[in-house]
């Protein structure tokens, strides 16, 4: 890897990369974790990356629209992330990040090209030190690993994204996670730096009816 910009060459290094994009609630972290276990890879969120820096700026009471300010807090946080917990500079956070104050605030944090630029370093950089993973996100196979060996687009109807999630925050009535997860969605495709899309070469797959293992076989099957 480029130790400046951060840019690797998969052929070089002869890493196994696979990229899950899609917005929030299309089961990518669920096929992620399990295709992941499934090809003995090691399995990144990269959305608990962006989760972490919002939930640090908030910590340390930083003005959402002061971007430089939060480029800098990305720069200095210490952002720990294994399977079940996340810890930012050694506070655990992985309640928190998931929480409605850092979800309503990471689409703007998110939005700012120089933290994006600081997270893709760290995600290449990750995969380099274990050889390859499987990486889910909004940008992965467009932006951070444009020669990922397979790319998957998830999807799945609003209903039943807002179900997923309202079935995963308690707290709140479906109504009002359905609105935070179109604003988000909006927010999150629109953006001018790496907005979600879908890659060329990705595999879509809709997963509103399908189970878990449905969308893990396909995607080993198209492994070959
Ligand atoms: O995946 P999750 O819903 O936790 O992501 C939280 C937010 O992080 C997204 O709404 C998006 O704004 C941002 N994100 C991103 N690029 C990624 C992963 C997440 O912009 N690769």
């Amino acid at each position: 890897m480029d130790a400046v910009s951060g840019e690797t060459s998969l052929s070089d290094d002869g890493v196994r990369v696979i990229a899950i994009d899609g917005p929030a609630g299309s089961g990518k972290s669920t096929v992620a974790r399990r295709l992941a276990e499934r090809l003995g890879l090691g399995y990144l969120d990269t959305g608990a990356m962006y989760r972490s820096v919002a939930f640090a700026a908030m910590a340390r009471e930083i003005d959402l629209a002061d971007a430089s300010a939060i480029v800098e807090v990305a720069r200095a946080s210490d952002i720990e992330i294994d399977d079940s917990s996340v810890t930012v500079d050694g506070v655990d956070a992985t309640t928190q990040i998931r929480g409605p104050e850092v979800t309503r605030s990471v689409s703007t944090v998110a939005a700012i090209s120089g933290v994006r630029e600081v997270l893709r370093v760290r995600q290449r950089a990750w995969v380099i030190e274990r050889g390859g993973g499987v990486l889910e996100g909004r940008d992965i196979g467009t932006v951070v690993f444009p020669d990922a060996e397979l790319k998957v687009y998830l999807s799945a109807s609003a209903e039943v994204r807002a179900e997923r999630r309202a079935g995963e925050v308690s707290a709140l009535d479906y109504e009002t996670v359905a609105a935070d997860l179109a604003a988000r969605d909006a927010a999150d495709s629109t953006r001018q730096h790496d907005p979600l899309t879908q890659a060329p070469d990705a595999i879509h797959i809709d997963t509103t009816d399908l189970t878990v293992d449905e969308v893990v076989d396909e995607l080993i099957a198209r492994l070959g």
